[in-house]
């Protein structure tokens, strides 16, 4: 069978390897001069290949189309995933949460590997723009900028709206709708949150370890706990992106911090107790500096009114008043960063709309859709990639 894959992402590659070692004469479009360009940017720089944490658990942290994703996830499991990799050569290490990384640390050898080992028998179209993909009769004529070319079977892989420098733009959205599908509104997901709070430019750069993020969104409570900081008008780091994959679809977001989750307010009173005993005749600036880092001390004594006040001034209001900030700061939302800046993109090709056995469009017979072009997302650790593997293995098995 002649198959044309779109897209030299994860999934395109994957996808397009397994079909050319099946005897198939595959051919990979993308409009970038070289593949996997998302993948050289992953884990920072790093690539965060899979997570081995057991399927049941791995499903947890999908966001969107858990039920959808069941079947690839325990049929091609991220064990799989590390399996077929070190069959390649590549050699990989596992670190934190079940993460796993090629050793050498370098996204591009995973290319590399992927690109000139799995995908030796796959002829690689480069700066090529699939512009349109069509049926003629029998055949899928795709078209390029001079010219078209006709195949049996389409792979659709070609990723989300998010990092579109990347070349993932959203073009495989509109092959899609072309051929009747429903696309599920687009949002980005693990994304950087914009704040209306002035204060937040003084804040830029600041990192915050240990804290815990909290939210009430369309009525839900969320609380993640562990590194974020500021950014020029908002906030990012692991927990900002954890929680914006849950309020993403959400109108009304409220947020707020708790600058010391580990202490009660029994045991932050008693520390501050303490240390205004011990600086009596100091700034308030003082002690606050002791229990934030510096900049965000200043920003806090502003906010709460504190400036220039000793701490002999100190009313007993004024110290409850510090407690309930240092453990529910408030910020305020505005919104989540522009798509492009999610790491992921949420919304996409309809699933509903998708065979989950073999990501065969039910709607035309011999077109598939593999890959963040889906409407899945999950949350940081690998998940994404072993979504993209595993869809594209599950594809690549299915076409006889
Ligand atoms: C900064 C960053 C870090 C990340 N780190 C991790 C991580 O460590 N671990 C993890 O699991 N996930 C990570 N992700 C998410 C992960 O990269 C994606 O989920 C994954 O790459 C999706 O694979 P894909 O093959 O579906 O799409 P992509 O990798 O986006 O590939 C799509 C390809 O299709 C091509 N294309 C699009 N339209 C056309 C067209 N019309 N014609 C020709 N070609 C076209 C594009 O050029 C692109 O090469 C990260 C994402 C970002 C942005």
């Amino acid at each position: 069978m002649k198959i044309a894959v779109v897209g030299a992402g994860a999934a395109g590659l994957f996808v397009a390897g397994f079909l050319a070692e099946k005897g198939n004469e595959v051919v990979i479009f993308d409009k970038n001069e070289k593949a996997g360009k998302k993948l050289y940017i992953t884990g920072k720089g790093r690539c965060n290949l899979t997570n081995l944490c057991p399927p049941d658990e791995f499903l947890k942290n999908v966001l969107r189309g858990e039920k959808f994703l069941r079947s690839a996830i325990y049929n091609f499991t991220s064990q799989d995933t590390v399996n077929y990799f070190q069959s390649l050569g590549l050699k990989t290490k596992l670190e934190r949460g079940n993460r796993v990384f090629p050793e050498s640390d370098k996204s591009s050898d995973v290319i590399k590997i992927l690109q000139k080992v799995h995908c030796k028998n796959v002829k690689f179209c480069f700066e090529t723009k699939v512009l349109s993909v069509t049926k003629e009769d029998e055949q899928f004529c795709v078209k390029t900028e001079n010219k078209k070319q006709y195949f049996d079977r389409i792979v659709v892989a070609t990723g989300g709206k998010s990092y579109c420098s990347t070349g993932s733009d959203g073009d495989g959205y509109t092959i899609a709708k072309n051929f009747g599908h429903e696309i599920v509104p687009l949002v980005p997901a693990l994304c950087p949150i914009k704040l209306k709070d002035k204060f937040v430019k003084d804040l830029q750069g600041v990192s915050l370890k240990n804290v815990q993020l909290s939210a009430t969104a369309d009525g839900k409570k969320y609380s993640f706990f562990g590194e974020m900081l500021f950014t020029q008008d908002g906030i990012s780091g692991p927990i900002v992106l954890t929680l914006s994959s849950f309020v993403n679809r959400c109108k009304k977001v409220e947020l707020w911090l708790d600058f010391k989750p580990a202490l009660t307010e029994k045991q932050l009173d008693a520390r501050l107790l303490r240390d205004f005993e011990v600086a009596k005749n100091k700034d308030v600036l003082f002690v606050l500096r002791g229990l934030l880092p510096k900049s965000v001390a200043e920003v806090f004594e502003r906010k709460l009114n504190l400036a220039d006040r000793k701490v002999n001034s100190i009313t007993k209001a004024d110290r409850l008043r510090i407690i309930e900030n240092l453990k529910h700061f408030p910020l305020a939302y505005d919104r989540l960063y522009d798509i492009d800046a999610g790491i992921v993109t949420s919304g996409g090709v309809d699933i509903s709309q998708i065979n989950p056995k073999t990501f065969e469009s039910k709607l035309q017979k011999g077109l598939y859709f593999v890959g963040e072009v889906l409407d899945v997302d999950a949350l940081t650790g690998g998940f994404n990639l072993q979504i993209a593997w595993a869809t594209a293995f599950m594809c690549a098995k299915s076409m006889e």
